[in-house]
């Protein structure tokens, strides 16, 4: 594909004629295809006559033929498929339907289809999209980079597949993430496709039955790990340093020990988050938030209990210590709320395992008991949060617990895809008679009991990342602080109405996501002027600057 450069800031959009390519080049450009509503005077004058059918349809129109044939697919892996190819021909459009039924499509662009996917990306792999940085490339990754035809990438996201949802190591098929979340940047925070590049870091697969499969797209051999694995990364953090300076790299999906140390390494020297650690955290303090709101008891007040001590749940718990915090608790009064049971039991300390740092933070004194049962018995928590990736654990038999305990029980089923969340809503609401604060990280269905319908919340990132990034661009943040984290997530809470508590609802609805983004987004570059991290004069007013530069996925006039 013939390298481009966006003539103006606002990319694209505003390429002058002169530099556009015509006939079929343009048909095969999904940043500039109109398709069939390219009109007679551009049919004319971009050499586009007879290639197309001869009826000029408007973008409406062809919304409605996209959502038809979208809707006729039946089964949600051919969804996937169908907009994945639509994405590839028309981004304008792709993102107009995804903009338009965020609620219908997000759940096949996102988790949980996109889980399904990534399991078979090898199977229906029709045409590659992103880039791939394998092991091979040692020494010449900024070539590698500059391959990308967009010059000016501003977010990259990355993943090395070793952790993949709740899915386990996937390997290159990961690189179903990464294009995933950078559509629902550009969707849900209207960051211009053409400043999104998806990163697939090819390390090889500890998924044996992938490397033996005919159809596994990555490198057929163990995972690089230590130093090999380091210095593979390190290359290719240099590299879009150099490459792409302005871009926000969002590291997602590595195994929890990469993770946490790439974070470590990072997080103080580059423009960087990692969300699984970072937005997850946010997102469910701002769902806690909400539900002390509905509890009638406030945060410092709540004690937490997680099932799971990996990125989201010690990530949790780090961001709910610091918002504690924030309201004169000390630290460790505030630790002293947070509870992990793991694989091995209840975090306690003396339990006779060496601890990593990200679960040391949380020992606690304490009995040590084994099962989640028993822990739920000893702790009394308010809030119960599953975060293991293991499936069904809250049991009945626990959720009556929590629901003689207490007469508003958190309880936050987080794991994905649905097939692994710790119970689903139905059983929660019923169990505790509709009195649960219940919020998933899969979507669920609305619940009747009793005559009264119960909406789930969703624990979707999406509230998040999207508008942290936009914010961090915006402002051209050096770094990504906590700080920044922090204030999406009391930004988020403020969103939720009392009509949404009313119905159960811990998170705003997803049909305003674009303002809610943008409030994150002002929230965050404001944060980065207060503590000095912005790089870009500040603007008059910041959100009216940030909104002028969001992306309206509409075709223009060429
Ligand atoms: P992780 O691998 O870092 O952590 C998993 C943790 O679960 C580890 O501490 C492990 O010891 C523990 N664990 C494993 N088996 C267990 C068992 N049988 N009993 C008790 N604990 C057990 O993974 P993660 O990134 O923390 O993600 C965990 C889950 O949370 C995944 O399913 C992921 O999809 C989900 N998640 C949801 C959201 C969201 O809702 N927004 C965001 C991020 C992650």
């Amino acid at each position: 594909m013939k390298r481009m450069t966006p003539n103006s800031s606002t990319a694209l959009h505003a390429r002058g004629r002169h530099d556009l390519p015509a006939g079929v080049s343009l048909l095969n450009n999904p940043l500039l295809n109109k398709s069939t509503a390219f009109t007679e005077a551009e049919r004319d004058r971009l050499r586009l006559r007879g290639l197309l059918p001869p009826r000029v349809f408007t973008a409406q129109e062809q919304a409605a033929r996209a959502l038809a044939q979208f809707r006729r697919k039946n089964s949600a892996l051919e969804q996937y498929i169908f907009l994945t190819a639509l994405q590839n021909r028309n981004e304008t459009l792709f993102y107009r339907l995804l903009l338009d039924h965020i609620e219908e499509l997000m759940p096949i662009i996102y988790t949980p289809t996109v889980g399904e996917a990534c399991v078979d990306y090898g199977g229906i792999f029709r045409q590659a999209r992103g880039l791939w940085v394998s092991l091979r490339d040692r020494g010449r990754v900024a070539e590698v980079l500059r391959n990308w035809p967009n010059r000016d990438a501003r977010i990259i996201v990355v993943t090395d597949g070793e952790r993949i949802l709740g899915l386990g190591d996937l390997g290159a098929q990961g690189m179903g993430i990464p294009v995933g979340k950078l559509a629902l940047y550009s969707a849900c925070a209207g960051i211009h496709p053409y400043y999104c590049l998806p990163v697939c870091l090819d390390v090889g697969t500890d998924n044996a039955s992938l490397r033996a499969s005919p159809y596994y797209l990555g490198l057929p051999q163990p995972r690089a790990r230590g130093a090999e694995y380091d210095d593979f990364v390190a290359e290719f953090i240099g590299a879009v340093r150099e490459v792409f300076p302005k871009a926000l790299v969002q590291f997602e999906d590595f195994g929890n020990r990469n993770a946490f140390a790439l974070l470590h390494r990072y997080q103080e020297r580059v423009c960087c988050f990692n969300d699984d650690i970072q937005g997850t955290a946010a997102v469910v303090l701002a769902g806690l938030l909400s539900a002390a709101r509905l509890t009638g008891r406030p945060l410092r007040e709540q004690t937490l209990l997680f099932f799971g001590a990996g990125e989201a749940g010690t990530g949790i718990g780090e961001y709910f210590v610091s918002a504690l915090k924030e309201e004169g608790v000390t630290e460790a009064d505030a630790r002293r709320r947070c509870w992990f049971v793991d694989s091995k039991g209840l975090l306690v300390k003396g339990r006779g395992d060496t601890l990593p740092a990200h679960k040391a933070a949380f020992a606690q004194d304490g009995k040590p008991v084994t099962t989640l049962a028993e822990a739920v018995a000893q702790i009394k928590p308010t809030a119960l949060i599953g975060v293991a990736g293991v499936g069904p654990a809250f049991t009945r038999e626990i959720l009556e617990q929590m629901a003689a305990a207490h007469d508003r029980p958190i309880i936050f089923a987080l794991s994905n895809p649905t097939s692994k969340a710790e119970c689903t809503a139905e059983e929660a609401y019923t169990v505790t008679g509709g009195r649960a604060v219940f919020a998933s990280g899969s979507p669920f269905a609305p619940v009747n009991l009793g005559g009264k319908t119960y909406v789930p919340g969703q624990g979707n990132n999406v509230y998040v990342f999207p508008g942290v990034g936009l914010g961090a661009l915006a402002c051209q943040a050096a770094t990504v602080t906590d700080s920044m984290f922090l204030a999406a997530a009391r930004t988020l809470a403020a969103q939720v109405t009392d009509t949404d508590l009313a119905s159960g609802r811990v998170y705003p609805h997803l049909n305003s996501i674009r303002a809610i983004s943008l409030k994150i987004a002002t929230a965050v570059a404001e944060e980065a002027y207060r503590s000095g991290l912005a790089r870009r004069p500040r603007p008059a007013d910041l959100s009216a600057d940030i909104q002028a530069q969001v992306f309206q996925p509409e075709y223009r006039e060429y």
